[in-house]
């Protein structure tokens, strides 16, 4: 008798949430031709399989490859009570420190935005007091000692009144590096403003909101004509010499074959450090994604952008662009060194072994031909940016240290992929490795999607009743009839 197969491979098993109930689920990893899903089943909403990658291989490679000991943080803010993802957090659980923590300091913002998280808008008028927003700032503070990377956002962070007393808060702390996360009007309408902002330098970056060069897409993600003011914007910001990433949220049938031509835009700006590019999510006011005719075929996901980036970008090919070690299931990094017109990808040269070992590692680059030309060329001419740093891994998280005192933070050109889990594609494994986390005013840092889809808003109330259940659950256990098991039934003689 022949026995049938499974059309597929059953490479894991993880947990994850039902989309429906937010109840914890079992979940399977399943690989069928080049993709990988996600099979969740909930006793009470059925089967669910979603998508996680169109590349079998690359998910593999973060998986069985980039896979690093997690970094703590200085502190847990959190117990472990409830298990995950109702513990958030920091709980003594959760596998990375903050590499990047968010400091939300308005609900307001002048554009209301079709794909907004946060589900912000000019009728939302709180903003967060100074106290409170100092108080998010030492918590950060308290559990990093010097955090990597702190991003004011929002809505949106310009127009708290007490934005600029917020960045002088911000850099009175130990903070490396200082990021704004905006939609840019502020800085495309207001010279003024720009001017003040440029005060501080060095260490402040924004991270401007940019989809596309083209107000149509424009339109379809921001519901606004934006292209206009975005020129202006890195107008001001050129002029003015200071840091910027260009963000990019792409969404299938929008922007996503203009992910080469955004690329090739920021490098034409001195001031562009690099581009980062998030797939939607389904949350805030997007949640639904996943409800909508064909949605399967509409997810991105972080191994598709990495593919478009190749194919279109002219700059990186598929090799330079690898899984980040601290959270290889969501997020890809490229670096290129850049000087002038020429840019070298930098990533092909550093093997996952000199990642893997962290940022306080050293490339010996003389062993590697290729990148030492690469950094020979840059000592070779007469740089003298100012702010220079002693080693790159000053700079970027996740970089081994390259001792080139001669290369500043303006030779480096960088491409990422950060995706943002949603309750469809939700894996606790990798949301426990998650190093993009956001401050509250009670002290507690929370991973950024579990944030969203746990503990934003009305979400909040949902997983209090969960907590109530798993409570009431724990409480029977507990009390439950003690069972007795012999050492034959446990089956170790030991
Ligand atoms: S996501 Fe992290 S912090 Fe939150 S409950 Fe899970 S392990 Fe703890
Ligand atoms: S996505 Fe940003 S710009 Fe758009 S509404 Fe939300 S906070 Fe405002
Ligand atoms: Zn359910």
């Amino acid at each position: 008798m022949s026995r049938k197969n499974r059309p597929y491979l059953f490479y894991d098993t993880t947990s994850s949430v039902c989309s429906t109930c937010l109840q914890v689920v079992e979940a399977k990893v399943l690989i069928k031709d080049e993709s990988v899903f996600l099979e969740k089943w909930c006793p009470a909403h059925g089967i669910e399989r979603v998508l996680i990658s169109d590349d079998a291989a690359w998910y593999k490679l973060a998986r069985e490859v980039y896979v690093k000991a997690p970094e703590m943080p200085e502190r847990f803010n959190t117990q472990m009570t409830y298990g995950c993802p109702y513990d958030c957090g920091l709980c003594p659980d959760h596998m990375q420190h903050s590499c990047l923590t968010l400091i939300e300091i308005t609900e307001h913002c002048n554009l209301r935005c079709p794909v907004c998280f946060a589900e912000s808008g000019p009728e939302r008028l709180k903003h967060r007091t100074l106290a409170e927003i100092e108080a998010m700032l030492d918590a950060v503070v308290a559990n990093e000692g010097e955090p990597d990377v702190v991003q004011i956002s929002g809505g949106e962070p310009t127009l708290h009144p007490d934005f600029f007393a917020i960045l002088d808060a911000a850099r009175a702390r130990p903070i490396r590096h200082l990021m704004v996360n905006t939609n840019g009007l502020r800085i495309g309408r207001e010279p003024d403003f720009v001017a003040r902002l440029a005060d501080y330098k060095p260490g402040l970056e924004i991270y401007l909101q940019f989809d596309s060069l083209r107000d149509e897409a424009l339109q379809a993600m921001r519901g606004a004509n934006l292209a206009e003011v975005h020129r202006r914007a890195l107008e001001q910001l050129e002029a003015h010499g200071i840091s910027t990433t260009l963000v990019m949220t792409v969404r299938r049938g929008v922007n996503q074959d203009e992910i080469g031509e955004v690329i090739r835009h920021a490098l034409q700006w001195r001031c562009v450090r690099g581009v980062t590019l998030q797939p939607e999510q389904s949350a805030g006011r997007n949640e639904g994604l996943d409800a909508q005719p064909g949605a399967q075929h509409r997810r991105l996901t972080v191994s598709e952008l990495r593919r478009r980036i190749a194919e279109q970008s002219g700059v990186f090919s598929l090799e330079d662009i690898v899984p980040v070690p601290c959270n290889p299931d969501t997020l890809a990094m490229g670096y290129a060194l850049r000087l002038g017109d020429d840019v070298q990808p930098l990533t092909r040269h550093v093997g996952p072994e000199a990642l893997l070992a962290g940022p306080h590692s050293t490339i010996v680059f003389e062993r590697d031909p290729a990148l030492k030309a690469q950094v020979f060329r840059l000592f070779s001419t007469n740089l003298s940016p100012e702010g220079q740093a002693s080693c790159l891994s000053d700079l970027l998280c996740c970089l081994p240290r390259i001792d080139a005192p001669q290369l500043s933070y303006e030779n480096v050109f960088r491409v990422l992929i950060v995706q943002f889990m949603d309750a469809h594609n939700l894996d606790l494994r990798a949301l426990k490795k998650s190093c993009v986390h956001i401050a509250q005013p009670d002290g507690r840092l929370i991973p950024f999607e579990a944030f969203n889809l746990f503990y934003r808003g009305d979400r909040a109330q949902r997983t209090e009743e969960i907590r109530a259940g798993i409570a009431q659950a724990t409480q029977r256990r507990a009390t439950g009839r003690a069972i007795q098991v012999s050492p034959v039934d446990a089956g170790c003689g030991s």
